[in-house]
């Protein structure tokens, strides 16, 4: 009897994943489905970059790179950086991933092992926590409220470390909130840590270019004091809409950067080569593209948040970053899953039950509004119809 190593009976997924199948599955068979269920802009990649990344096939980028990804692009990475949250960091300190999942991965293993604790908000990006229990170490959630905005508290932060404490998780602007945390909150939770030298920190930043009403995201690189345990996450994933490229980067304090370097030897070798080409192009071309994506996004925010406080029983706060909507369903009677699968199955719209994200998701549901106004529209109708009629079973 072949016999796999427990862990995988700890390890998680996406659920988002599953929804999209049952969607698509759903409408193979001839439903007319709205889906609002999957995290990626409805945009094609902007046409410079596609093009960027034929003539690097053309040119003959076809080999492997440096594991650590090829110096131009960890170049423009840093630059990006400087030119967005000025802050020097050297392209030495730059490692391209595939994808902004492969950071978390990657930090996760070198800091979780039994007997560790890694705290992760909740509701939060569900592979944090599926990751952490994989290596065994405890997971300990953060809870994200919704009175705060859905942005974290540095004191209830602060209040979970225990000496057993390896690593804090933080995400902002988030997911599946849209929280941004503001910079006062930061700045506490910054000092706060300094009693907490042994604690390292992964800042999951991939919103960070999607932020609305004025509000500025505040990465936690311009934090010097604790730039030598930061694990910086971004990628092109979203504010390039390049989520099947798979280019991701992270920004690694010297003694960590030698043990990514080994992991991405040992796991991927290094990014396909033409999407690294690309990635250049996207990083130092004209940054219009981006700006109109989040203009787009604002827009739609706008219609489905107005659209959800207009459903009976259902209340939804603005969000201030990323392209998610988190409406509290809790008025309704229904349990947050059972609502989510509901309204696939019986109003043809994808949405993600709250308790997908965490404990702390129950009686909320998240609405990605990377979709069409008019199909944001079409699935706030369908889903006033379903409410009306249709009482929890
Ligand atoms: N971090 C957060 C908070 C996300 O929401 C996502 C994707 O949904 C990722 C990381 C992973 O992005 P990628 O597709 O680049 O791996």
């Amino acid at each position: 009897m072949m016999q796999v190593v427990p862990a995988f009976g700890r390890i998680g997924e996406e659920n988002a994943f599953a929804v999209l199948a049952r969607a698509d599955a759903l409408s193979a068979a001839g439903r007319d489905v709205i889906n609002l269920g999957i995290g990626q802009p409805d945009m094609p990649t902007p046409a410079h970059i596609v093009e960027a990344g034929i003539k690097a096939l053309r040119d003959g980028h076809h080999g492997y790179t440096p594991a650590t990804g090829i110096l131009p692009l960890r170049e423009a990475v840093s630059r990006d950086i400087h030119r967005r949250h000025g802050v020097a960091v050297s392209p030495e300190s730059v490692m391209i991933v595939p994808g902004g999942k492969v950071t978390m991965f990657m930090a996760i293993l070198m800091f979780g092992e039994p007997g560790a604790e890694i705290l992760y908000p909740d509701p939060g990006f569900p592979i944090y926590r599926s990751m952490i229990a994989f290596t065994g170490a405890r997971p300990v959630p953060v809870p994200i409220r919704e009175e705060n905005g859905f942005a974290f508290s540095a004191d209830e932060t602060l209040a979970l470390i225990t000496p057993k404490t390896r690593l804090l998780i933080v995400n902002a602007p988030a997911n599946p909130t849209g929280g941004v945390t503001p910079k006062a909150e930061i700045d506490t939770l910054v000092k706060g840590l300094a009693a907490h030298p042994d604690v390292a920190i992964l800042s999951d930043e991939i919103y960070g270019t999607m932020t609305y009403d004025g509000e500025a995201h505040h990465s936690l690189l311009t934090y010097e004091e604790i730039r030598d345990r930061l694990i910086y996450l971004d990628g092109a994933s979203k504010t390039y809409a390049m989520t099947g490229w798979r280019l991701g980067w992270s920004v690694w304090p010297t003694p960590l950067y030698e043990a990514a370097r080994k992991l991405a030897v040992n796991a991927h070798s290094c990014v396909n080569a033409a999407t690294q080409w690309a990635g250049i192009a996207a990083l130092d071309e004209s940054q219009d593209c981006v700006a109109e994506m989040v203009a787009a996004f604002d827009r739609r925010r706008r219609i489905v948040v107005a659209g959800l406080n207009d459903l009976p029983d259902i209340s939804c706060i603005m969000p201030k970053g990323a392209f998610y909507a988190f409406p509290n369903v809790g008025g309704t009677g229904w349990r947050a899953k059972a609502l989510a699968s509901a309204l696939l199955e019986e109003a043809g719209v994808a949405v993600i039950g709250g308790p997908d994200f965490g404990v702390h998701g129950e009686g909320y549901i998240r609405l990605s509004y990377a979709n069409s106004a008019e199909n944001i529209l079409r699935a706030l109708e369908r889903m006033k119809a379903f409410l009306s009629e249709r009482k929890p079973g």
